[in-house]
């Protein structure tokens, strides 16, 4: 079977490891979020994919979700020593060479879909691992600072304004005129089942689907698409989802975002057993839905939701 799944940082990638649990032999391609991207120190940093990669390669801090597991800050140390900033993003040592070499094959002219493959040469994810654009595209928040509407980079609104302020508004900025990645529509046209990990609908998912032809592959492959729901009581398990999903007039509720998405693109939702009073509303939309256990505390547990979703799929296929 081929699955193809949109997926974000922490919450996609926690949800990979759990489809690999449940579908060992399928065939898993994952189209990752780039407008989380920055330069920073002149290095190019892809905070998604790297959080899919070495989740799945098994390099992840844990306890954290991102960065890379028995990690230490010397270099950024020695830059704070000189000056250099910015200081708010945590940068350690080992995943500096990963953003090292990113920068020197980009630099030597691969594109990003080349050096991704390269990367998980090492990583060995059990996934393809594509990027959803090798064009540069960045999510810009906009956001009111002293009285005065600004718009700031996304990595600058969660990371060092710690969502603190109101999200007035969400671009990607580049997405319209960016192209798929090479391999992106191709594993939709030739895809199974599409999968929506419990990511971001606004920053992670629905930036992917901002990159033109990717929503119309994935409505035009004709196979069932079904989602899992990052809201849970009315709240993100984590993250500032209810920020994002203000910004874009959307209500932080797990029906909401089903409807959002809509019944021309989803197929299928799950819901979390705490939300099954939400049930009814989803499939008034039209799209079939389950409420069943969505908490990712382990891989059991992610498993089971996996299961569920392609269960999903294959009642909404029938
Ligand atoms: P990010 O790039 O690291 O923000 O990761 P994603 O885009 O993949 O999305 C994180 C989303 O996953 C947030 O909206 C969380 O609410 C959601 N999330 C995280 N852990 C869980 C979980 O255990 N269950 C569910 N249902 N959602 C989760
Ligand atoms: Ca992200």
């Amino acid at each position: 079977m081929r699955i193809v799944v949109l997926a974000g940082g922490i919450g996609g990638a926690r949800f990979l490891r759990g489809l690999k649990a449940a579908a060992p032999d399928a065939d898993i391609t994952v189209i990752g979020n780039t407008g989380d991207d920055i330069h920073l120190f002149g290095l190019k940093v892809c905070p998604d994919l790297d959080t899919v990669m070495y989740t799945l390669g098994g390099g992840i801090n844990e306890e954290q979700g991102w960065g890379r597991t028995d990690e230490t800050f010397q270099v950024k140390d020695e830059l704070k020593a000189y000056g250099v900033g910015p200081d708010w993003f945590g940068l350690g040592d080992r995943d500096f060479a990963t953003h090292i070499v990113r920068t020197q094959m980009l630099g030597a002219g691969y594109p990003l879909s080349a050096v991704t493959e390269a990367l998980c040469e090492r990583w060995q994810p059990g996934v393809r691992l594509l990027p959803m654009t090798d064009d540069r595209v960045e999510t810009h928040v906009a956001v009111d600072l002293d009285g005065e509407r600004r718009a700031v980079h996304f990595q600058e609104y969660w990371v060092r304004l710690r969502a603190s302020v109101d999200a007035l508004a969400v671009v990607p900025v580049g997405a319209e005129q960016s192209k798929p990645a090479p391999g992106v529509l191709e594993a939709l046209a030739e895809a199974d089942v599409v999968l929506f990990p419990p990511s971001n609908p606004v920053v992670s998912i629905g930036t992917i689907l901002a990159v033109p032809g990717i929503r119309e592959a994935i409505a035009e492959a004709g196979v069932p698409v079904v989602g899992l729901s990052p809201i849970v009581g009315g709240a993100p398990v984590r993250g500032m989802a209810d920020k994002m999903l203000s910004a874009i007039g959307v209500e932080t509720a797990a029906a909401a975002v089903a409807e959002h998405y809509g019944s021309g693109l989803l197929d299928g939702w799950l819901v979390d057993s705490a939300d099954s009073g939400a049930v009814a509303e989803v499939e008034a939309a039209g799209i079939r839905c389950r409420a069943v256990p969505l908490m990712m505390t382990d891989l059991d547990a992610t498993a089971a939701m996996a299961r569920e979703a392609l269960a999903l799929a294959e009642e909404v296929r029938a």
